[in-house]
């Protein structure tokens, strides 16, 4: 008897016929005494149509409301997935996020899995029922829908695995695993039988969609195996843990990411006195934009004055200007200037720690492609570039091939 949670993504629950062939192939593989939980996202591209449709009515949509709308693009796919359980014969009852028990943070559109009572999913499955939840969404202690942030489902199918100590936790999407680098960027990309937690998530953090970096986060917090696999084959993926088991499958570098959804903002002759970086990063956090890059540079004509440049993600870019504008009152700043058309390439891989050169080789595969480099950081396992966003394919294909083919023989 196994205790297992699937996740379905948006692609896989297109349609209603994707939704039907997902409960035969549950059905099918059911164990009789498996208790199986289903986590889905909204049907198809049904969130970024609702991002779009709210953008029709404001510059700004962020907050309360926002969370609202998001929330109902999988409480159409649970309703629905529960009624095809139903017409094939099984018992199965749908859940919100908070009718699952998912505590959150009020940080709406990146909320925080605070804590999960999974007691009305356990009776659920007692009773003898299939439980379909919602991803992306829970609720706060005062009661509002919250949202965890794009690609949030995985951390919701995750995070009850943990909470229930489910025996394992399968993502379902488009791809059939975890590969060395998006396979639609780079099509010689390899699949990765296995991947830690710490590559898993520098890897998602960096850009890798296939997971939310909080659910492997949360894979790790609990020590939940996380298989990442195809919903339209029955073909092994990637299991996600916390060390290889094969030797075989340890590199120097693991995969290369890339990140577009980046915008560089530089504040350009701020004072350069104690307090100034405090001031501008504080007043960020405060609304919950999260910063990446930062680069504060010396300047050697005017050292009264000094540049802050840093990275933050698109969607923040609206309510940064207006962080920043409000800023701009009570400091000084000669330009504030915001650039959407960046990208981010990274290569991550524990291996990399006892490997110098790595990080010239890869400067020097951008080199060779013309591609500027404009900032550069790094993490113990990561190398990452910031660069125009039209050469962000050819970078990461140039360095996938050389780098990780030709390392691979
Ligand atoms: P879902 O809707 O099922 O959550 P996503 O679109 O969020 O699916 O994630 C799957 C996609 O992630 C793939 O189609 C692929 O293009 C992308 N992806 C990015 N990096 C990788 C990688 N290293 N390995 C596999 N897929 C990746
Ligand atoms: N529907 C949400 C999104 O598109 C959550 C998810 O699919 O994981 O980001
Ligand atoms: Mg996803």
């Amino acid at each position: 008897m196994a205790l297992i949670v699937k996740k379905f993504g948006g692609s896989s629950v297109a349609t209603p016929e994707k939704i039907f062939n997902i409960v035969n192939r549950v059905l099918r593989d059911k164990q009789p005494d498996d208790r199986i939980v289903v986590v889905v996202s909204a049907m198809g591209d049904t969130t970024d149509d609702l991002v779009r449709l709210a953008k029709e009515v404001t510059s700004m949509p962020y907050g309360r409301e926002m969370d609202r709308l998001l929330s109902t693009g999988e409480q159409v796919t649970i309703a629905l997935m529960a009624l095809a359980f139903q017409a094939k014969g099984h018992a199965a009852v749908s859940m919100t996020g908070e009718q699952a028990g998912i505590a959150t943070s009020d940080t709406f559109g990146k909320a925080r899995i605070l804590d999960i009572e999974p007691k009305r999913v356990l009776d659920a499955l007692e009773a003898g029922n299939i439980v379909v939840v919602a991803g992306f969404q829970g609720m706060t202690e005062a009661g509002d829908i919250t949202t965890l942030g794009r690609g949030g489902s995985d951390t919701t199918a995750v995070a009850l695995a943990g909470a229930m100590k489910a025996d394992v936790c399968e993502i379902f999407t488009d791809v059939d695993g975890v590969y060395s680098t998006d396979p639609r960027v780079a099509p010689g990309a390899v699949k990765l039988k296995e991947i830690t937690y710490g590559e898993m998530l520098e890897m998602a953090r960096l850009g890798a969609g296939v997971m939310q970096p909080r659910a492997v986060e949360m894979g790790h917090r609990y020590g939940v195996p996380i298989h990442v696999r195809s919903t339209f084959s029955d073909e092994e993926g990637t299991i996600i843990r916390e060390e290889y088991t094969m030797k075989a499958n340890q590199y120097a570098i693991t995969g290369v990411a890339d990140d577009t959804n980046v915008a560089k903002v530089s504040l350009v002759g701020v004072e350069n006195v104690p307090g100034v970086a405090h001031q501008v990063f504080q007043a960020l956090a405060n609304k919950s934009i999260d910063v990446d890059m930062i680069v504060q540079s010396i300047r050697t004509t005017d050292d009264k004055r000094t540049d802050i440049v840093f990275t933050i993600t698109r969607d923040d870019v609206n309510l940064a200007k207006q962080v920043l504008e409000e800023l701009g009152q009570s400091m000084s700043i000669e330009e504030c200037v915001i650039n959407e058309n960046m990208a981010k390439v990274s290569i991550i891989g524990a291996g990399m720690l006892g490997q110098p050169g790595v990080a010239a080789k890869m400067f020097g595969i951008l080199s060779d492609e013309g591609v500027n480099i404009e900032i550069i950081s790094t993490s113990e396992i990561s190398i990452s570039c910031l660069i125009g966003e039209e050469h962000i394919k050819t970078a990461v294909r140039a360095i996938h091939d050389k780098l990780i083919l030709d390392g691979r023989g």
